[in-house]
């Protein structure tokens, strides 16, 4: 016999998005379940973003699982952009009058929001199986799933959050979905290492073998990307090859990256996707369950908050007095900032990576616009104003 179970958000995926929302739900009094099917020690473990908008930190600030983040994350006032072998400094704070972004791993977050939940005494079911979704149009939708025992749970809820990132299940069960897509044609191979940083502050360098990016996780942990093709193997990339290729696209005079163990090493596809509406019934996508960017403009995790402070606030007024209106109008309410990030996103990455059909003139249009970023007072205000996130209402 199935064990029955009653909550009011039955929420998909333990990453950033459900967590966050089972955590904000919690604080405006709304009871959730997340259902995860991964172990806890793996979702603690898996290295993804690293870089915070102001608005997210104040939000996990204001959410009280701020404290660690105080304490250990690194406030950068700008970047650098690295192009014919010259480095150029964007100070953020200046061109935005005071913002900044804040270096804090996304396993750290997750972290924070796991330990916040259980010490509150909430659901996440861990290693789960067979999750599956059902009745999303009626007004007791179904969530269900084997526990790490085997054993089956049916929970009945009021609502569905489906926060269970892009290979998720939650998204084709929305029938007529647009979506709006672009691949990349080329990925990132991505190394974290045991290296103290050898810059303060993220380095995106635009080379004629490839883009590199240059940031971190702390003050003694490097995290550094190439540009590789997409179908590139992490085999053909032993360490000394990685860290003479990174010397290479990092070279200025008389600075040099620095190099330790490498922990990890993987390689991400680029891709831009939209998927709207974000919600069909009572189902609701959040988080990368609906929308992914490429990397190079740090939004994903940053999105992914912002959909789920949406969420609550709807959530919230719904129950508080039966008003649907913020409901209703959820997906609109996300997209515009989705595809907001969705065009910076873009901007970024096709400014600093190089195509391999690029012609003489592709390239030459390329170095200009870099060329404007960092002479222009107005064309690097809007890189900074979107870099650092515009505000979350
Ligand atoms: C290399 C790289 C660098 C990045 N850098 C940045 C950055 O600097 N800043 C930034 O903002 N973003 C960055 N991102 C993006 C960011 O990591 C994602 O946008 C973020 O993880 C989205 O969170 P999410 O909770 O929506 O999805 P996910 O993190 O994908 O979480 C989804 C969860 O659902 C679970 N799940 C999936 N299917 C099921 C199922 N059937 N049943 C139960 N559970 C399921 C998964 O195991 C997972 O735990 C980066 C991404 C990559 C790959």
């Amino acid at each position: 016999m199935p064990v029955a179970l009653r909550t009011q958000v039955g929420i998909v995926g333990a990453g950033p998005a459900g967590l966050l929302l089972s955590h904000l739900l919690a604080l405006a009094g709304i009871e959730s379940v997340v259902v995860e099917n991964r172990s806890r020690a793996y979702c603690e473990a898996r290295q993804r973003a690293g870089l915070l908008e102001a608005g997210t930190v104040e939000l996990l600030r204001s959410a009280g699982v701020g404290k660690r983040m105080d304490a250990e994350g690194i406030e950068h006032d700008g970047i650098y952009l690295q192009f014919l072998g010259e480095r150029h400094h964007l100070d953020f704070r200046a061109l935005t009058g005071g913002r900044w972004v804040t270096i804090y791993a996304q396993t750290e977050i997750v972290k924070d929001l796991i330990a916040a939940r259980l010490a509150a005494g909430g659901a996440i079911e861990f290693s789960c199986s067979d999750v599956a979704v059902s009745d999303v149009t009626s007004d007791r939708p179904v969530l269900s799933y084997a526990d790490s025992s085997g054993e089956t749970h049916v929970v009945s809820c009021d609502v569905i959050a489906g926060c269970d990132g892009f290979h998720g299940i939650c998204r084709p069960l929305i029938p007529g979905l647009s979506v709006s897509e672009r691949t990349y044609p080329y990925a990132w191979l991505g190394i974290l290492a045991d290296a103290a940083p050898s810059t303060d502050e993220l380095i995106y360098s635009r080379h004629a073998d490839g883009f590199a990016l240059y940031s971190m996780r702390s003050h003694d942990v490097s995290r550094l990307y190439l540009q590789v093709a997409p179908d590139e193997s992490v085999e053909a990339w032993p360490d000394e090859r990685i860290w003479a290729e990174l010397q290479k696209r990092f070279a200025v005079e008389g600075w040099s990256v620095s190099e330790g163990p490498i922990t990890d090493k993987s390689v991400t596809a680029m891709r831009s996707f939209v998927a709207a509406p974000m919600q069909h019934g009572r189902l609701f996508l959040a988080g990368d369950a609906a929308h992914i960017v490429p990397p190079t403009g740090a939004k994903g995790l940053n999105l992914a908050a912002f959909d789920v402070t949406v969420l609550t606030d709807a959530l919230a007024a719904w129950y508080s007095g039966g008003d649907a209106t913020l409901l209703a109008g959820y997906s609109q309410a996300c997209l515009r900032r989705v595809w907001r990030a969705q065009h910076f996103s873009w901007w970024m990455t096709s400014m600093l990576h190089r195509f391999s059909d690029a012609s003489d003139f592709d390239l030459r249009r390329q170095i200009a616009e870099l060329d404007m970023v960092v002479s222009s007072p107005s064309a690097a205000k809007l890189l900074a104003d979107n870099y650092v996130g515009l505000p979350l209402t």
